[in-house]
């Protein structure tokens, strides 16, 4: 059997790397790794922010609008964050350059690494984080672990 690299967000691993201090713990993505050879990423700790840290929200669009420098990243105080958190795409790019990943499966509604849903300065509303953006500009695919971890598997057995 052939395993894959899969980039997996730490903190759906038992990392305590959220912006509190905890995780995101999913079992459903734990029993199933065992299928790939999987590398814990946190971008924004790649990007250079501590834990504990202020949570962040997007403002004027989503990830891919950040790329593109027509949004930007704030926390709570109003900051502008955005610098950092193109720095944490950058890397988490990078590594997955390194092993030659493909795939990720990433927390969703995260501005770093939400595929479906992240939060932005309105509320709750669809698109992606940041590095997810990166990532899938860059041909890899993001999956979202509130999706359905299923079509990743099922697409890795397919060898694809
Ligand atoms: Fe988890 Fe991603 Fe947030 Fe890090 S940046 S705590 S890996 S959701």
């Amino acid at each position: 059997m052939t395993y894959e690299a899969v980039l997996v967000s730490a903190c759906l691993l038992g990392v305590n790397c959220r912006y509190d201090g905890t995780h995101a713990w999913c079992p459903e993505v734990f029993d199933e790794l065992w299928r790939s050879y999987f590398i814990p990423v946190c971008p924004e700790q790649l990007g250079g922010r501590s834990t504990p840290r202020s949570p962040a929200i997007l403002d004027g669009g989503d990830g891919q609008d950040v790329l593109r420098g027509k949004a930007r990243v704030l926390n709570e105080r109003g900051e502008d964050i955005t610098t950092s958190f193109l720095k944490g795409a950058e890397e988490t790019l990078r590594i997955a350059r390194l092993v030659r990943a493909k795939k990720a499966i990433f927390k969703d509604r995260s501005p770093s690494c939400g595929c479906q849903n992240i939060y932005r300065k309105e509320g709750l509303g669809s698109g992606f984080g940041v590095t997810s953006a990166l990532l899938a500009g860059n041909g890899i695919q993001v999956f979202s672990e509130e999706g359905n971890p299923l079509v990743l598997w099922e697409e890795m057995d397919k060898g694809q």
